[in-house]
């Protein structure tokens, strides 16, 4: 009985800590709204990649779990646009991401299944095209705008076989152990947050490095290639002359420097890409973007992204190699001249800089190597240090407003400072806000980078109206 009501009174905590994370979900939703409201420039400033090369819709980006979300069911259903590539073949392409279907004697194969609010419209999409039932589903990686939308078709009682590489549960799992973290990380709604892989549409079948399945006259290559993810693949159709490209070609400078996310793998990414290549296909279906068409399209823009990243792991790697400290690694690297202007080497997302940290963490360690980083003071000791040698927080903050218009990088770092030792100042909270927000106006910002720092102008605000709250 004791421990029964040890039970209760555990249960009673964990969800009322569920109901606080989803009402501090909802008061920063709001103080996000605020602050983009109030600079309408921020939307371009973050919307440097659009829809990923698809169309964009804001009520489908924070609400990719649900399955009920009348705004983001509708975008999915709206938005949504079918194309026809040569006979049984279709590119599904929804606002931020791609479904491939094939018509195969047998039945449909799907590649990926979009997001959960897709689910609706994915349906209604693959009966207005074929009749036949859908026979397998593929997916190419765990992120949840690839997978969830499968829960529709097997809701209206399709019966596919669903395969993925062996380490897809591990890593839908891993985002769920945490939950709360990896909805905030992602935006998404902490209450359309699954507790467990049994509310989602998982794998049947997996396998390890390669599979091929005959289905009908059909023939498909399964590949498995750490890429954006460590479980992603690819898919080759020899007899249709397809490669489904998945993430890996993405139609700007790829997403393979991600700061906030897992690891990806570079140099298997350049690979795989070039595996494609080699496969010699005549169309090329993504899962962002639009279809590449053409084997000498194929080959020159997936040929160049692989030398993209190959060119920036090399030169990570020689830099290591030669000893520079990792924490100047990211400083040396860049894409040769023959890039400039093209739009595959775009920094919409990520940068060269991004990348080769990425590149970095797969050879080593946290440490950046600058000696008393291992085991710093903190953040704020070393903030109220770094003012009081200045000569005092108004002299500081008065440099931090003279840097802002003449070295607005340095003038963040201060304003960083200022604001870990003074979390609880007014003056320095709106003057940290004006720097960040000036940063945001004023320069070109990859998006990743550019929704952070919009986070951190939100946490700001969110400060601010602490302090003015009675
Ligand atoms: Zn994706």
């Amino acid at each position: 009985m004791k421990l029964l009501n040890a039970c209760l009174v555990a249960t009673t905590i964990l969800h009322s800590s569920v109901l606080l994370a989803n009402e501090a979900q909802d008061e920063r939703t709001a103080a996000r709204a605020a602050v983009y409201q109030e600079n309408p420039f921020l939307r371009k400033a973050v919307g440097r990649v659009q829809g990923f090369g698809n169309a964009m819709s804001i009520a489908v980006a924070n609400r990719m779990y649900s399955r009920t979300d009348t705004a983001a069911l509708a975008d999915a259903k709206n938005l949504a646009t079918i194309e026809k590539h040569g006979d049984g073949v279709w590119l599904l392409r929804f606002p931020w991401v791609n479904v491939a279907v094939f018509e195969t004697r047998e039945g449909l194969v799907l590649v990926d299944t979009a997001y959960a609010p897709a689910g609706p419209a994915l349906l209604a999409a693959i009966r207005s095209i074929s009749d036949k039932p859908v026979h397998t589903i593929i997916y190419t990686h765990h992120h949840i705008d690839h997978m969830l939308g499968a829960w529709a078709l097997l809701e209206a009682g399709e019966k596919p076989q669903i395969i993925a590489t062996a380490l897809l549960e591990d890593e839908v799992k891993r985002d769920i152990r945490s939950r709360e973290f990896t909805s905030r990380l992602n935006n998404q709604r902490l209450v359309d947050f699954p507790k467990s892989t049994a509310e989602l549409p998982m794998p049947t079948r997996t396998f390890h490095d390669r599979l091929e399945l005959a289905i009908g006259d059909d023939r498909f290559i399964l590949q498995h290639a750490p890429g954006e993810t460590v479980d992603q693949l690819w898919v080759s159709v020899p007899t249709r002359k397809t490669v489904v490209i998945a993430d890996y070609f993405q139609p700007f400078l790829p997403n393979a420097g991600n700061g906030k996310r897992r690891q990806r793998y570079v140099e298997s990414w350049s690979k795989a890409l070039r595996a494609m290549v080699d496969a010699e296909p005549e169309l090329a279906l993504p899962m962002h973007g639009p279809a590449l068409v053409g084997y000498p399209e194929i080959s020159k823009r997936l040929g160049g992204q692989a030398r993209m990243l190959q060119t920036i792991s090399d030169q990570s790697l020689a830099a290591l190699n030669s000893g520079i400290r990792k924490y100047d690694v990211a400083a040396t690297v860049g894409l040769s001249k023959d890039f400039d202007g093209n739009p595959d080497a775009a920094e919409l997302y990520s940068t060269p800089a991004d990348i080769s940290r990425t590149v970095i963490q797969e050879y080593s360690g946290w440490w950046n190597e600058l000696p008393s980083e291992w085991s710093p003071a903190s953040r704020q000791q070393q903030a109220r240090e770094i003012i009081e040698l200045a000569g005092g927080l108004e002299k500081f903050m008065q440099r931090i407003e003279t840097l802002r218009s003449t070295d607005i990088v340095m003038a963040c770092h201060l304003a960083d400072w200022a604001w870990l030792a003074n979390p609880s100042n007014e003056d320095v909270l709106r003057l940290a806000s004006r720097v960040w927000l000036h940063r945001l106006e004023s320069t070109v910002i990859p998006t990743q980078e550019a929704v952070e720092y919009v986070e951190h102008v939100v946490t700001l605000r969110q400060q601010l109206d602490g302090l003015n709250s009675p």
